[in-house]
C-alpha cells in the first residue's frame, strides 16, 4: 500500500447519530487537501450501527478504513489503535463529533509543512459551547496537568492535533498501558505549533464521556506523570504528629495541673484525624500498586476483530495466488457483521 501524506483517526463510540454529518463535513476538506489521505474510523466497541455505517460509507469513499475493537476500550486506548494502525506522514487526531471543526486540519497541515513541526495542536479558544461544568472540570484538569508536564502543555489543548510519523513513532515506543496522550505529547518535548479554534456544539448524540471516565482519565493522567500524590502521605503524616504533640502538651498541664481532663471529645478527633490519614495514604498506595500491578500484566490496551485495510490485502494476496479459481466468499467487498449483513447503498 502506497503511504498517504495525511492519516485522520476518529475514535467512535456508538455515534451513529452524527456520522453523516461528520462525513459531508469532512470528506470535502479532505479531498480539497491535494494531497494523498486516509481516514482511519477506530470503532470502539459500539453497541449501536456505527461499524455498520462506516461499512456503507467504505463503499463509496475508498479512502476511509474501519478497525473495529472487541469492546469498548475507552477513548485513549481506541486513540492509540487508531495511531498504531495509520500510515501516513502526518496523523491528525480528531472527535467524531464535530466538536473539532475538520475545516482547521487544513490550517494544521500547512503550518506543520511550512514550519517543519512535529507537533500542532488545537487549542480551544472559545469553549462556550460546553456547559459551564464541563468547562469548569475540564479548566481544573488543565491547571493540574500544567502544574505536572510544565508549560508545554498549552491550555485547552485536547485530543485533537497533528502528529508527524516520527512523533507517531516515538510514542508507540513507550511502554504506556493506559496512555494519556495529552500528557505525553508535550512531554516528549519535540517542535510544536499551535492552531486556535473555536469549540462547537456536539453536532448530533451525546457525549460519550461521564463523570466515571472524566475521574479515570484524570486519575490516569496523575499517576502516569508522578509520584508526588504518595508525598502527601507523609505531610499529612507530619501535621497529624505536630498536632498529637500540641494535644498531649496540653493534657499533660492539665495532668500536672490537677484538673480532670475530660478527655473523650480531642481523642476522638485525634483518633479520626489519624485514621482518616492512614486511609487517605492506603488509597494512594492502592492506587500506584494498582498501576503496577496492571503494568507487570502487560495486558494489551484493545484487541482489534476488524480491520477493512487488513482484510482487502489478505484478500489480494489470496487472489494473486489463485488467480483462475472460481471467486469464494472471502472476495465479497462488505463483511458481514453478525446476524447483521451489509449492502452497498445503491
Ligand atoms: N469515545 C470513544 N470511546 C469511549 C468514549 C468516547 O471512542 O469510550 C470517542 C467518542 O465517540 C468521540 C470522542 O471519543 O469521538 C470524544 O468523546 P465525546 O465527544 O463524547 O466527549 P466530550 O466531548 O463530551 O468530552
Ligand atoms: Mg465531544
Amino acid at each position: 500500500m502506497a503511504v498517504p501524506r495525511l492519516s485522520v483517526v476518529i475514535p467512535m463510540y456508538n455515534e451513529e447519530a452524527v456520522l453523516p454529518l461528520l462525513v459531508s463535513r469532512l470528506r470535502p476538506v479532505l479531498d480539497g487537501l491535494g494531497q494523498t489521505y486516509e481516514v482511519v474510523a477506530v470503532d470502539d466497541g459500539s453497541r449501536d450501527a456505527t461499524a455498520a455505517i462506516v461499512t456503507l460509507i467504505r463503499a463509496k469513499w475508498p479512502e476511509l478504513r474501519l478497525v473495529r475493537l472487541r469492546r469498548n476500550s475507552g477513548h485513549q486506548a481506541a486513540l492509540t489503535a487508531g495511531l498504531h494502525r495509520s500510515h501516513g506522514d502526518y496523523v491528525v487526531t480528531i472527535d467524531a463529533d464535530l466538536q473539532d471543526p475538520p475545516e482547521t486540519i487544513t490550517e494544521m497541515l500547512h503550518l506543520a509543512q511550512s514550519q517543519e513541526l512535529d507537533i500542532v495542536y488545537g487549542v480551544r479558544g472559545d469553549r462556550a459551547s460546553d456547559t459551564l461544568f464541563k468547562r469548569g472540570t475540564a479548566n481544573l484538569y488543565y491547571r493540574l496537568m500544567r502544574r505536572i508536564v510544565g508549560n508545554r502543555m498549552p491550555l485547552g489543548a485536547g485530543d485533537f492535533r497533528l502528529l508527524s510519523r516520527a512523533m507517531v513513532d516515538a510514542l508507540r515506543e513507550l511502554p504506556e498501558q493506559a496512555p494519556v496522550y495529552r500528557l505525553l505529547v508535550p512531554w516528549l518535548g519535540f517542535p510544536s505549533g499551535q492552531v486556535v479554534y473555536t469549540r462547537e456544539k456536539r453536532a448530533a448524540g451525546s457525549s460519550k464521556y461521564p463523570l466515571g471516565k472524566m475521574v479515570n482519565l484524570t486519575v490516569d493522567s496523575i499517576i502516569s506523570f508522578t509520584a508526588a500524590p504518595l508525598r502527601l502521605g507523609i505531610w499529612l503524616g507530619v501535621f497529624g504528629a505536630l498536632a498529637c504533640v500540641v494535644a498531649a502538651a496540653k493534657v499533660l498541664v492539665a495532668y500536672f495541673q490537677g484538673t480532670v481532663v475530660p478527655g473523650w471529645t480531642s481523642l476522638s478527633l485525634v483518633v479520626l484525624f489519624l485514621g482518616a490519614c492512614q486511609l487517605i495514604c492506603l488509597g494512594l498506595l492502592g492506587e500506584y500498586v494498582g498501576r503496577i500491578y496492571q503494568g507487570v500484566q502487560a495486558r494489551p490496551a484493545y484487541f482489534v476483530g476488524e480491520d477493512s485495510l487488513a482484510e482487502a490485502e489478505s484478500r489480494a494476496r489470496t487472489r494473486q495466488r489463485r488467480p483462475l479459481e472460481e471467486p469464494d466468499e472471502e472476495s465479497d467487498p462488505l463483511p458481514h457483521l453478525g446476524n447483521l449483513t451489509v449492502r452497498s447503498l445503491d
